[in-house]
């Protein structure tokens, strides 16, 4: 495919598309097998399959269709002790992996990376099938974010090092940066193949061993990750995979006894059962992703076309599956009627169909449930008739059911993007996530109006604002919002880098992924000091 038609197709704006993937680094997408075979589908425990213990299996679904893919094994208790045994035993002193040198560990990042760069083709297709997310943006987006992850931390390998310290007197004392040991890593299904590269990085690159728990709505790739893992030459027991679902085999790995950290991405409400298992149990380390409600902040001044396409990324991207997503766009008053009409007009000619189509910039929500929005929405899959606003008003528009899509109109489980104007502050849309394809549109005056309410939210995850001036104003936003959100951009959403943190204040989360700060979650600190001889001696 041309480098442009991917770029158009891939949904990010033509200027956004070039300024996230320069041109030179784009890669042509080939064409994808649409019906992916599966080849693993079972616990990766030890560097080899198994089923369940107790031999139980659920299916997972192409989300296109409502149809099963495959049966999966179904990790539980018994299966998480296993993968827990396992990874001790990899991680005991004198074992291959505690000998292996860091440069070598970075080398077997680096192997990783090549071999999901080799099968590329096959890891986004499949990434495709089983979250329904456009194979464009799979291929394009996800797999060149999970490349660099791997890539990074693999330089981080033997970099991360401690330091010496002059304390007083006659001794020496330095610090080591210590593997924190056996690391529970649950993750989501909205990146899936991202998730786990954003975990096992840094959790490799520092000499951890994981039992990781993927998302029971897209276990795929995950798994398919798990054979390049041994075939790049990781020991056994170093990575363990296990299928299955979260009050089951997560909360195995979070209450587990043998277990160091856990590192969790998904809602706030799982997150705070999490942070309560390991305080219960053994106090493991923890760290939360969760979730936001993110203000995208427009100013009038803004370039209005760069602000309606990158504020209609910043809530549709990925199906508007998105923990960041920019979904409280907040717009100044003088510019309010005109962004409304155009981010509809924009919402109306958003692509919605089959995911493998290359014109396709949505595809269906992940699951009947995520379809379902955080209760806010009637879904369009089941009532046919367009989105219904339970017990609300003030929604603008619809574009049509999912158009492009052929067959996938009358099943599967898509939604119309939708915009809803007018939006107060106490609404549920405004205060809840909803993490789909439904953007809220709300109404300022002031700068100092719109950081207050910006602000008046329990989570802190990411704020954007949109604005040409430089100056009086751009001192408050960084003074009020800095403060209170991780992860701020100015004029850009949504751009990411292996190198920048990301991570929440508030109820959004605790601790810091990707870049250096992600190193610091996956080491214990040891201060070493020595008696010398005296100095005059
Ligand atoms: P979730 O939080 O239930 O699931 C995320 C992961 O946690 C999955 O692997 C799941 O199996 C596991 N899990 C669930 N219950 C658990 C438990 N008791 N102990 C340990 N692990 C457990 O998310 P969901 O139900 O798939 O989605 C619901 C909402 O979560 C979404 O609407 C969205 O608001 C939020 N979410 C956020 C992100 C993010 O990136 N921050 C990702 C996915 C979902
Ligand atoms: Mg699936």
């Amino acid at each position: 495919m041309l480098r442009a038609a991917a770029l158009a197709a891939a949904g990010l704006g033509s200027r956004l598309g070039r300024r996230l993937l320069s041109a030179a680094a784009t890669p042509a997408v080939p064409a994808p097998n649409q019906q992916p075979e599966v080849s693993y589908n079972q616990i990766f425990i030890n560097n080899e399959w198994h089923d369940a213990v107790s031999k139980k299996t659920f299916p997972t679904i192409n989300p296109s269709t409502g149809e099963v893919i495959c049966q999966v094994a179904e990790g539980d208790k018994e299966d998480v002790d296993r993968a827990v045994k396992a990874a001790r035993a990899a991680f005991q002193l004198g074992s291959p992996w505690r000998r292996m040198d860091a440069s070598d560990r970075g080398r077997l990042l680096n192997r990783l990376a090549d071999l999901i760069e080799r099968d590329r083709t096959y890891l986004a297709a499949l990434e495709t099938l089983d979250n329904g997310k456009p194979y464009v943006i799979s291929y394009l987006v996800d797999l060149d974010m999970v490349l660099k992850c791997f890539r990074y931390y693999a330089g981080w390998a033997d970099k991360y090092h401690g330091k010496t310290i002059p304390i007083d007197g006659d001794f020496f004392s330095y610090t080591r940066h210590e593997p924190v040991g056996v690391c529970g890593q649950i993750i989501p299904w909205n990146f899936p193949l991202l998730m786990q590269a954003w975990k096992l990085g840094p959790a490799l690159a520092t000499g951890n061993v994981v039992v990781m728990k993927v998302a029971e709505q897209t276990p795929l790739t995950a798994l398919y990750v798990a054979n390049l893992i041994k075939e790049a030459g990781f020991p056994p027991g170093v990575v363990n995979i296990i299928p299955g679902f979260g009050p089951t085999a997560g909360a195995a790995i979070t209450s587990h006894e043998d277990v160091d950290k856990v590192a969790f991405t998904g809602s706030t409400e799982v997150g705070r059962l999490v942070q309560v298992a390991a305080g219960s149990s053994n106090l493991k380390r923890v760290t939360l992703e969760l979730g936001g409600k993110s203000p995208n902040i427009i100013m009038s001044d803004a370039d209005m076309n760069w602000a309606v396409e990158q504020a209609h990324f910043a809530l549709f991207f990925n199906q508007g599956q998105c923990c960041c997503a920019g979904s409280r766009t907040f717009v100044q008053e003088d510019v309010y009627a005109e962004f409304v009409e155009r981010s509809v007009a924009r919402a109306k000619s958003r692509v919605v169909g089959n995911p493998f189509d290359s014109q396709t910039e949505q595809g269906p929500q992940v699951s009947p449930a995520a379809a379902d929005g955080s209760g806010c929405l009637e879904p369009a899959w089941r009532s046919r008739g367009g989105l219904r606003l339970r017990g609300r008003q003030a929604w603008l528009q619809v574009s049509a059911l999912p158009c492009g899509g052929g067959a996938a109109a009358d099943r599967g489980y898509f939604i119309q993007p939708t915009v809803f104007g007018d939006v107060q502050d106490s609404m549920t849309i405004a205060r809840e996530e909803i993490f789909g394809p439904v953007m809220q549109i709300l109404k300022f005056k002031t700068i100092e109006e719109v950081i207050g309410r910006a602000n008046n939210s329990k989570y802190g995850l990411a704020a954007a604002p949109f604005r040409r001036s430089e100056g009086y104003d751009t001192h408050i936003f960084y003074k009020l919002l800095l403060n209170l959100v991780s992860y701020y951009r100015v004029n850009c959403y949504d751009v990411f880098g292996a190198q920048s943190p990301f991570g929440g204040y508030k109820m959004s989360g605790s601790g810091r992924e990707l870049g250096e700060y992600g190193l610091q979650a996956y080491t214990e600190v040891k201060t070493v000091t020595v008696k010398v001889p005296q100095k005059n001696s």
